[in-house]
């Protein structure tokens, strides 16, 4: 078992290892005493872990709620997040309870911004059971649902005070997720280190996933202790995200987040490649890692097609638009283009 402790607006552990669910009952004791608690998770999740996790919590003197909305991006709604508010305040919660989102990226955005917004906060503990939620989205504070205009627009930044990240629950994630899931692991070793690409790029990951996630988690950690509101060196975190943005846009979502955040990647280097930006061996070696990983290199959609979607990026600001860049595998750097030069750039693709 590894933990992480995160110093951002909030000090609060993260314990990764093979059944650290079982720390459930007694971490919630030690923060918050005997409060109630809402398990909320979506309806995959639900049959598979919220009775294990609903008795052990009985079990040790909690009272509790379990709060199930149906599973899939249309959940990550204001509605939802209104349904959930509802639940809450029918149900008697107060701001002394915890809300504990146990799931991949949508139950923990959702449910972290519930926490924020129910009673002006409540607390908060994030059980990811998807690679993705565990490396990514369950760390570092975002919380959002979508608007009609886009994804994620409307959120807050709201640090969880626990983190538990169980591998065993990746056993129930299908292939398909799991893959999800590698496009992210990729993206920190490549913006960050380059131990870490080494370990995951042929994708025999299995035997090593306590120290790739707690890896991933580290870098994490580490850039939003430095930026945890997102105005400076947050950004590296959206290597291959612009594009990834765009491609899952104008696919009709139908592309899911990390299957767009690979083919983002390699777009992304063979832009940098092709205008000497980055080094010469950063785009075979980004490829190949995406291809071991059962990840598609190739957008459904050409480059230059992508310019409209990719400049409605939250990323953007006026005219400008800030690229993440690898210089070599393990090592990254931000550029600011005028959109005009990012158009040129897009067009320099084959
Ligand atoms: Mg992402």
């Amino acid at each position: 078992m590894e933990q992480l402790t995160v110093n951002a607006s909030r000090v609060y552990d993260i314990f990764i290892g093979h059944g650290v669910r079982d720390l459930l009952s007694e971490k919630l004791s030690a923060l918050f005493g005997k409060v109630k608690v809402c398990l909320v998770c979506d309806s995959n999740v639900a049959p598979l872990h919220a009775k294990e996790a609903l008795s052990a919590l009985e079990a040790n003197g909690f009272s509790v709620e379990n709060y199930i909305f149906p599973a899939g991006e249309q959940s990550k709604s204001p509605d939802t997040l209104f349904s959930l508010l509802e639940f809450l305040a029918e149900k008697q919660f107060s701001r002394k309870d915890v809300l504990v989102a146990l799931g991949g990226g949508v139950t923990g955005d959702l449910t972290g911004l519930a926490s924020a917004l129910f009673m002006r906060g409540m607390h908060l503990v994030q059980m990811p059971t998807s690679l993705l939620a565990m490396v990514d989205s369950s760390v570092g504070g975002k919380t959002a649902v979508n608007l009609k205009a886009g994804k994620n627009l409307a959120g807050v930044f709201c640090q969880p005070e626990l983190v538990l990240c169980d591998l065993d629950y990746l056993s129930t994630l299908p292939q398909k997720d799991f893959a999800d899931g590698m496009a992210e692991v990729i993206k920190y070793g490549v913006i960050a280190d380059s131990a870490l690409f080494d370990l995951v790029k042929d994708g025999d990951v299995q035997k090593n996933l306590e120290e790739i996630v707690t890896a991933c988690v580290r870098i994490k950690r580490d850039v939003v202790a430095q930026d945890e509101f997102d105005t400076g060196e947050r950004a590296k975190l959206n290597f291959g995200h612009t594009l990834a943005h765009a491609i899952e846009k104008k696919s009709g979502f139908a592309v899911s987040h990390g299957a767009a955040v690979a083919m983002g990647m390699v777009a992304v280097c063979a832009i940098a490649d092709a205008n000497g930006l980055s080094d010469a061996l950063t785009l075979p070696a980004v490829k190949a890692a995406v291809e071991a990983n059962g990840l598609s290199v190739t957008s459904p959609f050409s480059l230059p097609t992508l310019y409209e979607a990719s400049i409605g990026d939250k990323k953007r600001s006026g005219n400008t638009l800030t690229l993440v860049l690898p210089n070599e595998i393990g090592r990254c750097y931000l550029k600011t283009v005028s959109l005009d030069a990012w158009k040129e750039l897009l067009a320099t693709w084959t």
